[in-house]
């Protein structure tokens, strides 16, 4: 497995491989839109398939909310609008009429969704409320767009939305929605460092933000989920409120949190390599792939083989590549598409109560006796999820870094990038000068103690901050 490309030339894989590998075609007209390819479009319905069963099972229901916000609801939230201001769409007019009040594709869905809530909250039996979506969304990107990472419609926008009856509930819900995510991320193998965004860039109209991010090659951060306490903020601006236990009105107290096709672009990116694509098995559209040996009056012999093993693994996503063509050039194929698992079957293997197994991520090839063939499979395919995960979290542990002072965290965030992690004073001013002096952002706070003097300003460290270049 070669990864030189994928680490020094991360924006040229990056573009190849999403058009090559069939996940997204790049060539519609507008500007930051793109179109899912069917086998991009697979990755994504098994992702979110992941996703669904974790929100699931902790009693999150799915719903579906309108595209369209009206202006008033909109501006509602102070904040709120604020944050989203610049980055809105506007529906104007209906057929050649203008409008009496303006319509916004969401950007996100909280005003969206609050308006209902309002209604649906009467009392504390009705809550916790836990509610999920996932839609498109729309914000007008005026920086570079670039697929799946920076888009003008986002197309896989998984949000949730939450109401309790007092703080320490809305609280225990951000610490679930925080192990729904870690979950969600260890199943796809993709690893993560979790922190608090600082006052400055919190979601507008939170208490606070925590926020999931992953190291890309190149040395940048990408956001990949964030959960957010809302407080009572929103329940305020829109009279969500319930009868308590004591019969009185009382503001509910909510969370949300969402994630986006960021995920998936970390999928791609944090397990390929110089040949392509390299798909956990969890989110493979195919997990493997048969591909028949045939030799001169061989062929019928290996094609029943073929069709035999098939039906034996059946619950598994199998394909079987009976295209005329010379199998190193199917090889080549499913290998840029990521499948993790390839399977040969020709006469040798036949004779020898076998077949041929090829894993994509170590390139390792072996063999697998015919005799409880799927669950050596299912085995093997284990396998390479645990050993995907593994090697994705050293590859990211090992580009964090803990120093003292910014004279060791400038050349390291200059030279190869990654997270520097410092003592900070949590003075604002303190905090936007070290971003702007290291030329970075900060990531947020992590739960972890001081042991030195704040690096930016040498007062008093009250927290640990994680600080790198992002998308
Ligand atoms: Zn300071």
């Amino acid at each position: 497995m070669t990864r030189e490309r994928w680490r020094s030339s991360f924006s040229e894989w990056y573009n190849e491989v999403i058009e090559r590998a069939q996940i997204l075609d790049v060539r519609y007209p507008v500007k930051g839109l793109y179109v899912w390819f069917p086998y991009g479009f697979q990755v994504r319905k098994h992702v979110l398939g992941v996703i669904r069963r974790l929100l699931e099972e902790k009693g999150h229901q799915e719903t579906l909310f309108p595209l369209l916000i009206p202006e008033d609801e909109f501006a509602k939230e102070a904040q709120h609008i604020k944050g989203f201001e610049d980055e809105v769409y506007w529906v104007t007019h209906g057929g050649l009429e203008p409008l009496n009040v303006k319509l916004a594709l969401r950007p996100t869905s909280e005003t969206a969704i609050y308006p209902m809530f309002k209604v649906w909250i009467r009392s504390h039996s009705d809550m916790p409320l836990k509610i999920y979506q996932v839609v498109n969304t729309f914000r007008y990107e005026t920086k570079h767009t670039r697929p799946l990472i920076r888009l003008r419609e986002i197309t896989t926008f998984k949000e949730a939305h939450t109401a309790h009856a007092s703080w320490e509930d809305a609280e225990g819900q951000v610490r679930e929605a925080v192990g729904i995510y870690k979950a969600f991320f260890d199943a796809l193998c993709i690893p993560y460092t979790v922190s608090r965004r600082p006052p400055w860039d919190k979601f507008p109209g939170a208490e606070y933000t925590t926020a999931f991010d992953t190291l890309f090659p190149e040395g940048r951060t990408l956001q990949i989920g964030t959960v957010h306490n809302l407080g009572q903020n929103f329940a305020r601006t829109f009279g969500i409120t319930f009868e308590n236990l004591k019969g009185e009105q009382e503001h509910v107290y909510q969370t949300c949190y969402g994630i986006s096709d960021r995920v998936i672009a970390s999928l791609l990116v944090v397990h390929g390599d110089d040949k392509g694509l390299c798909l956990p098995p969890v989110a493979a559209p195919i997990q493997a792939v048969i591909i028949p040996i045939w030799f001169k009056g061989k062929g019928d012999e290996v094609n029943q083989e073929v069709a035999r093993l098939k039906d034996e693994l059946a619950g598994l996503r199998i394909h079987v590549d009976g295209r005329e063509l010379r199998p190193g050039n199917k090889f080549y194929d499913w290998e840029l598409k990521g499948v993790p698992l390839r399977i040969e079957v020709g006469p040798k293997d036949i004779a020898a109560g076998q077949v041929t197994v090829v894993r994509r991520d170590t390139g390792e090839k072996g063999a697998l006796p015919r005799a409880g063939i799927k669950e050596g499979i299912e085995r093997l395919l284990d396998d390479i999820a645990t050993s995907l995960r593994e090697r994705a979290w050293k590859e990211m542990e090992s580009r964090i870094a803990k120093c003292a002072n910014l004279d060791e965290a400038a050349p390291i965030l200059k030279e190869r990038g990654g997270i520097v992690r410092v003592d900070w004073c949590g003075d604002e001013a303190c905090g936007k000068a070290l971003e702007e002096r290291l030329d970075t952002d900060i990531l947020g706070t992590i739960e972890e103690q001081p042991k030195g003097l704040c690096a930016g300003c040498g007062h008093e460290a009250k927290h640990v901050i994680q600080l790198a270049r992002t998308f």
